[in-house]
Formats: C-alpha cells, structure tokens, sequence
C-alpha cells in the first residue's frame, strides 16, 4: 500500500468509527507493526473513545480492525485488542495482530489490555 493509500485508510477508519459510535473521535496515527517474536499487525491511535465504546461495539471493531489487516498485511488476525489508560478508562488504541506461534498459543496481555 502506498502513501496516499495509508493516509485515505486513516481517513477512511476515522469515518467510520464517528459514524459508529456517534461521536468525534479521532485516529491521531494509524501503525503497521512488526514484533521481533515474529507477529505483526495494524494498531489505530484513538481520542475520544473510552472502555465502554469497545464494550458495546466490540463486534464491529473487530471487523473493522480485521479488514484494516487484511488490506495492509493480505491476512487475518488472531488477536484483537484495545489499550487502556492506566485508569482504565480511555481507550489509547485499537489493534489487529497476527500471532506468531508463541504469541499465538499463549497471549494472556498486560493488566492494561482489553481483549475485543
Ligand atoms: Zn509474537
């Protein structure tokens, strides 16, 4: 994917999740990562969304971090996964990720970790 491609997903995502949740919520950074384990993934930087936006919709952003993966990385996650605030309030970011075999047969995730 190309520049200008990235920059219109970004866009595309913020869309979506104002629409979604109904509110102005922004995606400040929209990452493609690789781990030294071996997982990669996609990772949306939010404002404005808390615990129990991810609660509620938990079901639509797993598709929409799902097609975000697919489109930049050509595969499905195993794991999908919000970053709280250490209040555990806020919602720091969104992630899609493709288990290596290690991370795959044992994710537990950080006290700030919330499974979607
Ligand atoms: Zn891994």
């Amino acid at each position: 994917m190309n520049q200008r491609g990235l920059v219109e997903l970004r866009r595309e995502l913020e869309r979506r999740l104002v629409e979604l949740l109904g509110k102005p919520v922004h995606v400040v950074q929209l990452t493609i990562f690789a781990l030294p384990c071996g997982c990669v993934g996609a990772s949306l930087e939010v404002r404005n969304i808390v615990r129990e936006d991810v609660e509620v919709f938990k079901d639509h952003l797993r598709d929409l971090l799902r097609e975000v993966v697919e489109w930049t990385l050509g595969k499905k996650p195993d794991l999908y996964y919000a970053r709280l605030t250490p209040s555990g309030y806020d919602v720091v970011s969104l992630t899609g990720r493709v288990a290596c075999d290690e991370c795959g047969k044992d994710f537990k995730g950080a006290a700030d970790v919330l499974p979607l």
